[in-house]
């Protein structure tokens, strides 16, 4: 006789496993945690009003499992163990210390096998620096140019996935031609996910790489917070909005200043960033989404539109700290600890600290 755990869900699998034999074959707590996945789901789904879960299928191109606990990891002999299934070949691709805590094994469409350990090592996050105005950097992101910073640098969009459509459009057409259920149909959908693939790696490379930039470059980084989803239903413009992929991006921002103790400010999507003079503060109320360039009626001067909004987002982000028109660093403030950055909110000053 089996003992009778007081969890309900463990106690359901016990008898799940008397119908199904098959899910003794998994390691329990493996189907533990996938439970607790959809527990997690259904809560967030009837609490928050999240998205119903989605079923996931066999067939679904990515697929993975959690290992809590009860596996091993060998870097000598370059080998995982896992309960169940035992011993794997791994190439690490860095050694670690620390206390490991749950695994992920991941599989991707292109039939690539990933191990993931969380690891903690006890370090605690650095503090976030000290920023004033000359050590921020105010982010403008768009299409044309995926980002426009204050300082009037412009990153060009390398549009990837464009680059890879008329490529992707062939190997598609392929497919479709296949007998269904064929192994030559498998293989052509191995195919297009390869392609898919390059497509993703082009795109995490440079965001990685241009995010790491950003970061290590500036103590405080101004952004706007868009809302994608919403920009997305433009289905002129969906394509380009998910090639572009900003929500990545400001992610990528978001954890690197976490990580390297910087400040990454947000600003509402309600101000006008580009329509105002960064001069004068005139307000443009005829400049239209084709005005690249305009000269302020006001003041005189002429602006890049995108160098505009980029430095308005500095400003504005900066006066959210009661910073601005501060010069140097004598009167720079030290940012409290955790930052509110609420998506789609407006940033609650935090209050001065004299110094
Ligand atoms: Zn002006």
């Amino acid at each position: 006789m089996k003992r009778r755990r007081p969890s309900s869900y463990v106690s359901g699998f016990t008898r799940n496993k008397e119908e199904y034999p098959w899910l003794t074959e998994v390691n329990s707590q493996s189907l533990q945690s996938a439970n607790k996945n959809l527990d997690n789901a259904f809560t967030r789904f009837f609490r928050e009003k999240k998205g119903f879960p989605r079923f996931k299928s066999k067939k679904n191109p990515v697929q993975s499992f959690q290992v809590p606990q009860h596996y091993r990891v060998d870097f000598d002999r370059k080998q995982i163990r896992l309960p169940k299934i035992g011993e794997i070949k791994t190439v690490f691709h860095r050694h670690f210390d620390g206390k490991m805590k749950t695994v992920t094994v991941s599989v991707t469409s292109t039939g690539k096998w990933f191990i993931s350990i969380l690891v903690d090592n006890g370090e605690p996050l650095s503090k976030p620096a000290s920023f004033a105005a000359d050590t921020t950097l105010g982010i403008d992101v768009g299409l044309t140019n995926f980002a426009t910073f204050s300082n009037g640098e412009k990153v060009a969009n390398p549009r990837h996935l464009k680059n890879s459509l008329q490529r992707l459009k062939v190997l598609q057409r392929r497919v479709s031609r296949k007998v269904k259920g064929s192994k030559n149909r498998k293989k052509a959908i191995q195919i297009v996910a390869r392609c898919h693939e390059k497509v993703a790696n082009q795109r995490n490379d440079f965001l990685h790489k241009l995010s790491n930039r950003i970061v290590s470059e500036n103590q405080a980084i101004a952004v706007e917070t868009l809302n994608v989803a919403g920009m997305q239903k433009n289905h002129c413009l969906a394509q380009s909005i998910s090639d572009v992929s900003w929500s990545s991006f400001f992610r990528m921002l978001e954890y690197k200043c976490e990580c390297y103790g910087k400040t990454l400010l947000t600003i509402g999507r309600f101000d006008p960033s580009s329509k105002i003079c960064n001069r004068c503060g005139y307000l443009n109320r005829d400049l239209r989404l084709a005005d690249r360039e305009w000269t302020c009626p006001d003041c005189g001067t002429h602006h890049d539109r995108d160098i505009n909004a980029a430095i308005n987002i500095k400003k504005f982000a900066l006066q959210d700290q009661n910073l601005v028109g501060v010069t140097g660093a004598e009167r720079a403030i030290e940012p409290v600890d955790s930052l509110p950055l609420g998506r789609g909110m407006k940033q609650e000053a935090p209050p001065l600290r004299a110094g």
